[in-house]
């Protein structure tokens, strides 16, 4: 996979793949990470990516002509499968969108700042749009982070343990039940005996049970309750 993150900001986007899972797997080979410059785009003398809102107002809104130029070189290169700007009134992002997204090959993600992009980059370029949650950030470059991440770690191979990802809290429209590690008692405060038992299909059931209890309890509406 390519994810191309086309940004003002691009110091603020490095350093989350930098590090651990994210840095291992473009190791492996696995992903590619590109981030893009905006400003070097910008074909006016300040390299501004900036102006004021047509019909006044507060706030800066991004000008078309820089994203257009990235954007239209990026494509020139190869096919992208999804251009998708990050922003709060996008799809809210959720595992179902994770796990779509991270069977595909190229995407392009934008972040805007300031009062979001000219809405005809909105109409003309964008593919899909995206939310990570309703609140309102300062920019997109950490709700594409949460996004790549989201994606990446779903790649088989990113993950030691293939099957990792699966248990994980979301994937059966269930929460992860609690996990525990060593010592088995702590000043007092002990495992569950059954973890260890040794009794694999015993596990296995305890798990299930307590994913569900926990879902129950936290997320009904994810068992439709
Ligand atoms: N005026 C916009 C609105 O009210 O919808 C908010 C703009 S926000 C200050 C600046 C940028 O941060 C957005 O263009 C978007 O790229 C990013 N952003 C902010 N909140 C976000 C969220 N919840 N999910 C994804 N991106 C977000």
């Amino acid at each position: 996979m390519r994810i191309d993150i086309v940004t003002a900001l691009p110091k603020l986007i490095e350093s989350p793949f930098n590090d651990s899972i994210l840095k291992r797997a473009q190791e492996k080979n696995i992903v590619e990470i590109h981030i893009h410059d905006l400003r070097i785009f910008a074909e006016n003398k300040q390299k501004s990516i900036d102006d004021y809102a047509f019909g006044g107002g507060a706030g800066m809104v991004m000008t078309i002509q820089p994203i257009d130029k990235c954007i239209s070189h990026l494509k020139s290169q190869r096919e992208y499968d999804e251009i998708i700007y990050m922003t709060p009134d996008g799809a809210t992002l959720n595992q179902k969108l994770a796990n779509k997204l991270s069977l595909k090959g190229n995407l392009i993600l934008l972040c805007g700042h300031y009062k979001g992009v000219d809405q005809r980059v909105r109409d003309h370029y964008i593919t899909m749009e995206v939310s990570i949650g309703d609140y309102v950030l300062s920019g997109g470059e950490l709700a594409a982070a949460v996004l790549a991440d989201s994606i990446i770690r779903l790649i088989p191979g990113v993950l030691n343990d293939e099957t990792s990802a699966l248990t994980d809290s979301f994937q059966d429209n269930v929460l992860a039940p609690p996990v525990y590690t060593r010592p088995a008692d702590y000043k007092g405060l002990k495992v569950p005996e059954i973890l260890a038992s040794g009794n694999k299909k015993a596990i296995e059931q305890w798990r299930m049970d307590k994913a569900l209890e926990r879902t129950k309890e936290r997320r009904p509406d994810l068992l439709g309750e």
